[in-house]
């Protein structure tokens, strides 16, 4: 079990402000540990924590996916269900990890989704005996309630779609768009909507991003064009189709509400985010100890959806984002400690 599931942090480098205001930096990495230092009292004993890896401030997104991400993805082309998450403090990394800085082109400024794209498709334009057929989909979830990105009369988002558990096909989201995509273009543009979509929703609805998680998911369907549908224990074939499917997870900032003065529907959103963080927390935890039975998926919407993709025989990858300044200090430690419960 623990195998299936990886834990990773990165650490960003500092930035311009920290920079210019001298900030301390309190990280000291190694491949797979990082140690804490207490900028209050430095001589006091570091805090050690270990990882399957430790990425620096100076690592690029492309080494992670080469490491970490690629045999995640490869699994889910052989039928597997897999999940990557990003979690940490705001501004501490996650959506340069999963989205890079935008679309130049330029291999560096290209996060973890669209390598996967690209991996996804280069795969399926050279297979032989297997035809594909791609679907994704794109949704947030912000207050415990789902909004479909890439629902095109969406976009003022009120809409809550509602999960339904279907024996047999398991929790969905049944009045979700799906999208057909025939190569990584098509991915590009369809993640490009949802991220406006995402914008003008929160605009029009006075939401704040850093409060909401989003899950693109990419479902791959196999037809094997030969009889020889193999036997390993994968997602069941049937009829000689076999469903594996990608979610790729931006979450909400990890960061403690409470500490900044938050009261009414603010505090309200606070709970709910801690709800699902914490909710997820706990079912990895149990699916990392191996030994509990339950498993608590249904303590929020974001386990209820990625329940098929957490556990059994599928694989996810946690990528713990951290800041190395001082002044991040506590959110750092929280973020540690959660990432190396799910360890
Ligand atoms: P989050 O999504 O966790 O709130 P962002 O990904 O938006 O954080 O990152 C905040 C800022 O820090 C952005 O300007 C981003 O470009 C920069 N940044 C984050 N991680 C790195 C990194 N590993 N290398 C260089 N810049 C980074
Ligand atoms: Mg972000």
């Amino acid at each position: 079990m623990g195998e299936n599931v990886k834990v990773i942090v990165r650490c960003r480098p500092l930035n311009q402000k920290e920079i210019d205001s001298k900030c301390d930096t309190i990280l000291e990495t190694g491949d797979y540990t990082v140690a804490v230092v207490n900028p209050l009292v430095r001589s006091a004993p570091k805090k050690i924590f270990q990882f399957d890896s430790v990425y620096d401030g100076l690592s690029k997104t492309d080494k992670i996916y080469n490491d970490m991400c690629y045999s995640l993805v490869e699994s889910t082309l052989e039928g597997y269900n897999g999940t990557i998450f990003a979690y940490g403090q705001t501004g501490c990394g996650k959506t340069h990890t999963m989205q890079g800085e935008g679309y130049s082109g330029a291999v560096d400024s290209c996060g973890i989704i669209q390598r996967c794209f690209d991996h996804i498709f280069e795969t399926i334009s050279i297979a032989t005996s297997v035809r594909y057929l791609a679907l994704v989909s794109y949704l947030e979830i912000y207050n415990e309630n789902i909004r479909d990105l890439l629902s095109a009369n969406e976009s003022i988002g009120i809409r809550n779609h509602v999960l339904k558990d279907i024996p047999g096909v398991g929790v969905t989201v049944p009045t979700l768009t799906s999208q057909a995509v025939m190569n990584a273009t098509d991915c590009y543009n369809w993640l490009n909507v949802g991220n406006k979509n995402r914008i003008t929703a929160a605009t029009l609805m006075n939401e704040k991003s850093s409060r909401s998680h989003t899950i693109f998911t990419i479902s791959l369907e196999q037809i094997q064009e030969s009889s020889t549908v193999g036997d390993s224990p994968r997602t069941p074939v049937i009829g000689g189709i076999r469903r594996g499917k990608l979610n790729l997870v931006d979450l909400a900032g990890s960061e403690r509400q409470c500490k900044t003065g938050a009261f009414g529907e603010r505090l309200k959103e606070a709970t709910k985010i801690n709800l699902s963080l914490s909710a997820l927390g706990n079912v990895i935890s149990a699916l990392v100890d191996g030994k509990t039975k339950h498993v608590p998926y249904r303590d929020s919407k974001l386990t209820r959806l990625l329940q098929d993709s957490l556990g059994g025989n599928t694989k996810t990858l946690m990528i713990a984002c951290i800041s190395p300044a001082a002044s991040n200090y506590d959110e750092t430690l929280s973020t540690l400690r959660y990432a190396c419960r799910a360890k």
